[in-house]
């Protein structure tokens, strides 16, 4: 048996916490498992690191900032390496560099080529306990790179893959991942096991348990995750392939994410084009946009409206006027006080009337939709923000998830 395990921020945040952590490397190489620790800076450190910089100048050159973040990694990796050591535990910390991440070149979010895991492997052989520092490699000239903030989850999963693992075991503040945001819906139960594809849902809803990224990179490995707690030593959340055998509920969990702002635009053109021309120079500016809606045309014009996230609202909203303009357009509104609010789950492709079912809850409690859209797996609807707790906890109950 061969694991990685991952420690985040909060399990590292102070001594005391990382002699827990200790506890648990401890146990599972007394239990004469193979393991490999990744671990996070402590809680707050990059915040901290980053926060200096900023004092320092308001243009920090992104291969400087690389630099300094990844040393909040390098701390916590000594210090739990020292405390396993003091235990006559054989542990050897190593930077994201000495473990063989190759990354490409672009400085705090880079993405992982390879890793050379010739050394941290020969280590788990013979018993050894390499801990590493997540969220970080290195580029092809030698400079030092990150993978992007919550970037550990992915090193985690990445040197599982490479070691050939049987399971990567993410440990953090929560013991797993929820049918919805407890806070919202005290009803809310801890799901036991869940797909790769729904866990992408959950994540690009803003649910940061996990870097999206790491789990679509154990999908494509197959490499299953455990998400659990490691201040309580009770399951957590397999995150894993769809168990085609089991009966399905409708419908897994209700995400909702209120970092929703949506522009229209009015009285466009309807000819070829002229999606490219609008959306074209938002993507430029790097604003990701999200849902689009499109109505019919009339009289050959048509309106457009889609969200972006909302600290990109102004920016997007200068743009799209401006393009508004140059097209002829006739106006551009916009609002930042909506949000999303996703139903989730595998089981809607066996089950029908799941949509129906949505739109009829939310219209008993008298909660417009604004925008609607759906995937294999998900239906999106856009709300104003002050119904999100309502609808959520509507659903969450209409579907039956209420534990
Ligand atoms: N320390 C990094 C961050 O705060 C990476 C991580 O914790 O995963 O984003
Ligand atoms: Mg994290």
């Amino acid at each position: 048996m061969r694991v990685v395990q991952k420690f985040g921020g909060t399990s590292v945040g102070n001594v005391d916490r990382i002699r827990k952590t200790a506890d648990i490397v401890e146990a599972s190489w007394k239990d004469g498992v193979q393991t490999a620790v990744v671990v996070s800076a402590m809680s707050g450190e990059t915040n901290r690191l980053l926060g200096m910089a900023n004092e320092l100048s308001n243009r920090p050159q992104p291969r400087e900032l690389d630099v300094l973040v990844s040393t909040g990694e390098q701390v916590s990796a000594a210090l739990l390496s020292i405390e396993l050591q003091n235990r006559d535990i054989p542990a050897y910390s190593y930077t994201g560099m000495q473990a063989g991440f190759r990354t490409d070149s672009q400085h705090s979010r880079a993405r992982i080529r390879n890793v050379e895991a010739g050394k941290l492997l020969a280590h788990v052989e013979q018993g050894e306990v390499p801990i590493l520092t997540g969220f970080q490699g290195v580029d092809e000239h030698g400079n030092i790179t990150t993978l992007g903030r919550g970037g550990s989850d992915t090193s985690a999963v990445a040197i599982a893959i490479a070691l050939k693992a049987d399971g990567c075991d993410i440990y953090t503040d929560v013991d797993g991942v929820y049918s919805t945001d407890p806070r919202i819906a005290p009803s809310a139960c801890k799901i036991d096991r869940i797909s790769y594809e729904e866990m992408l849902e959950f994540a690009s809803l803003g649910a940061k348990v996990l870097q999206s990224r790491s789990v679509e990179l154990a999908m494509r490995y197959k490499m299953p995750i455990h998400l659990r707690s490691s201040f309580e030593n009770i399951p957590g959340t397999i995150v894993t392939e769809e168990d085609e055998t089991m009966e399905r509920a409708e419908i897994t969990g209700v995400a909702y994410n209120r970092d929703e702002a949506k522009i229209t635009i009015r009285g466009i053109p309807d000819h070829p084009g002229i999606a490219a021309r609008v959306f074209g120079p938002v993507a430029e500016a790097g604003i990701n946009v999200d849902v689009i809606v499109q109505n019919i045309s009339e009289e050959g014009h048509s309106d457009i409206t889609f969200t972006v996230p909302r600290q990109d609202f102004q920016s997007a909203l200068d743009i799209v006027r401006k393009s508004c303009e140059e097209m002829g357009g006739r106006k551009v509104s916009g609002d930042d006080t909506v949000a999303k609010v996703s139903i989730i789950g595998v089981g809607m492709r066996s089950h029908s009337g799941v949509a129906q079912k949505m739109f009829d809850t939310l219209a008993k409690e008298k909660i417009n939709i604004e925008m609607i859209t759906t995937s294999e797996i998900k239906i999106t609807v856009v709300i104003d923000e002050n119904q999100v707790d309502l609808a959520v906890r509507a659903l969450h109950t209409a579907f039956d998830l209420d534990a």
